[in-house]
């Protein structure tokens, strides 16, 4: 044999899955540096010759050359000193030419150190700027550092952020009734009751009535909409359908139903399980083209067993149907009187308050669901999934048996999954059992990390993927075979005989899910012209950032 291998490498896209842009981040840091307001010899004036030279105020993280890594967070560390009394009074952040300055919080742990989690940052060059106040009797100091955010992923696995485009969270409502429902006596009139949400802070209200839309569209403003929508009232189960224009007719099946609901542009939320007007897992299953369900619903959840119940059903439907036809979770009032108000709602993240917006960032499941407390920031972070709440007692990351992977503390929390993770959910937990509800984060392999070498009549490629992972390998088009990574996500393929001249490696992962989910491939690429003698090629890992397609 004497093609000689090894040349060059490069990067092929094999995703089938519908792509959207995404945000992606690699973080490396350019060049910084101190501009301290006061000048380096002012700064020399007050400090102490004996006392180490550390700049007062430092940018520690993001730090280094090399990328930090994927997600839509990012985290920014600084160490502020004060040489004379210890203590800096407060430091604040800014990015760019922007003038809105954020404050950074003290951490607990060390007090010379303050952190901020940088939220969605564009892809591109971006200025942190840092302010420490009460430094060593100036009133301010400030440094700051130039980053390169890039579209870059990090880790043996991808993971599916549903909270990765850009936007605010929105708190919303998606099921309340008012005057105009039959057992609607105790509510108020339509656009009273969507006022009423709005006194308490809401940003959208859905209005479903039974089978009748109210839709006070008068009420709407910058800051609150109404959205139309009503709830599919039968003894085959309730369906509320935020968005729908139309009614459909209660007497038919649900799962006709559900599908006229979606063509009235509607959203089918499959409402109050495990209520004697209820749904059943089997009905979960059987049923198709559904949006979510209600894991908390205020009127029917039992207070003295809260959602486990419900939270299980959603575990098997979300395992049973997978990554393409994952189903969301929601909380909702369900509220017949003003006092049944605020108990449960969605908090979606949109870039702005419209009916269509609100409605795409639900079907893609950019919300979570809560009863009580809310996420500050919730993502991916440096690879893991990170999540912050400022009124929680903890926060609690579970994979797809139910198994609790991880609790941390809600100043920030990061798990970082094993790769062995189907799927990861967090929840923001309140001291009295309060939730919030993260959608499920979904894993899939990365483009696998390989390399080749000459085997006697061919080829052996090995290299790093997701554990369990199955490595499908082909040359030229020509489809070779596969092989299993082992638990530590290693696999080594020996080719069969290969032929002289040019050779082009195509490698792919499927994780050992039924998903069947392609993610990214590895080509490796072989001349027959190059001379060379190293046998062993050090592929560059080659990524590709997370993947959130829109649900099919
Ligand atoms: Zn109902
Ligand atoms: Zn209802």
């Amino acid at each position: 044999m004497n093609w000689r291998p090894l040349v060059r490498l490069h990067i092929s896209r094999h995703l089938r899955l519908p792509r959207r842009p995404q945000r992606r981040i690699l973080l490396t840091f350019g060049l910084a540096f101190a501009a301290l307001v006061f000048g380096e010899r002012a700064f020399a004036g007050f400090a102490d010759p004996s006392a180490p030279v550390n700049a007062p105020l430092e940018i520690v993280a993001p730090a280094g050359a090399g990328p930090i890594g994927d997600g839509n967070l990012v985290l920014v560390e600084v160490k502020a000193v004060d040489r004379l009394d210890g203590v800096v009074d407060r430091v604040e952040l800014a990015f760019d030419s922007d003038e809105l300055w954020v404050s950074a919080q003290q951490s607990p742990e060390d007090s010379a150190r303050w952190r901020a989690i940088w939220v969605d940052p564009a892809p591109g060059s971006h200025r942190i700027r840092v302010r420490a106040y009460g430094v060593e009797q100036q009133s301010v100091v400030e440094q700051s550092a130039v980053i390169d955010v890039q579209d870059v992923a990090n880790t043996s696995y991808i993971i599916d952020n549903p909270y990765a485009g850009s936007g605010a969270f929105r708190k919303g409502e998606l099921h309340m009734h008012s005057t105009a429902s039959f057992d609607g006596w105790n509510s108020l009139p339509p656009a009273q009751d969507a006022l009423a949400y709005k006194a308490k802070g809401y940003q959208f209200v859905a209005i479903t009535d039974h089978d009748l839309i109210s839709y006070p569209q008068e009420v709407n403003d910058a800051s609150f909409i109404c959205i139309p929508g009503y709830e599919s009232t039968a003894d085959s189960g309730h369906i509320t359908a935020p968005f729908a224009t139309s009614v459909v007719s209660p007497d038919l099946p649900p799962q006709q139903r559900i599908d006229e609901i979606l063509a009235s542009s509607g959203l089918a939320i499959l409402a109050h399980p495990g209520w004697r007007v209820g749904w059943t897992g089997m009905d979960f299953s059987r049923l198709r083209g559904y949006t979510a369900i209600e894991i908390f619903n205020g009127g029917t959840t039992d207070p003295a067993k809260g959602s486990s119940g419900n939270l299980k059903l959603w575990q098997d439907v979300l395992n049973e149907k997978g990554y393409r036809n994952r189903i969301w979770a929601v909380a909702v009032d369900d509220s017949h009187q003003p006092e049944a108000m605020d108990r449960g709602w969605v908090m979606v993240k949109s870039p702005e308050l419209s009916s269509d917006a609100i409605k795409r960032s639900i079907a893609n499941g950019a919300m979570y669901a809560s009863n009580g407390p809310s996420f500050g920031a919730i993502g991916v972070m440096n690879g893991g999934i990170a999540a912050v709440s400022p009124d929680a007692a903890a926060i609690r990351y579970f994979n797809q048996d139910g198994t609790l992977l991880f609790e941390g503390p809600p100043a920030l929390s990061v798990f970082r999954p094993t790769g062995k993770e189907r799927w990861v959910r967090v929840e923001a937990v309140m001291p009295d059992g309060r939730t919030a509800w993260s959608q499920p984060f979904w894993l899939m392999p990365n483009a696998p990390r390989a390399a080749f070498k000459t085997s006697p009549l061919g080829a052996t490629l090995a290299g790093q993927t997701l554990p369990g992972a199955r490595v499908h390998v082909s040359d030229r088009g020509q489809y070779l075979g596969s092989v299993v990574a082992g638990d530590d996500g290693a696999f080594s393929y020996d080719s069969p005989e290969l032929g002289d001249g040019d050779h082009e490696f195509w490698l792919m992962a499927t994780a050992p899910w039924p998903d069947q989910v392609e993610g990214p491939a590895t080509l490796l690429t072989a001349s027959g012209t190059a001379g060379f003698s190293a046998l062993d090629a050090i592929g560059r890992w080659i990524r590709e950032a997370p993947v959130h397609s829109p649900r099919g």
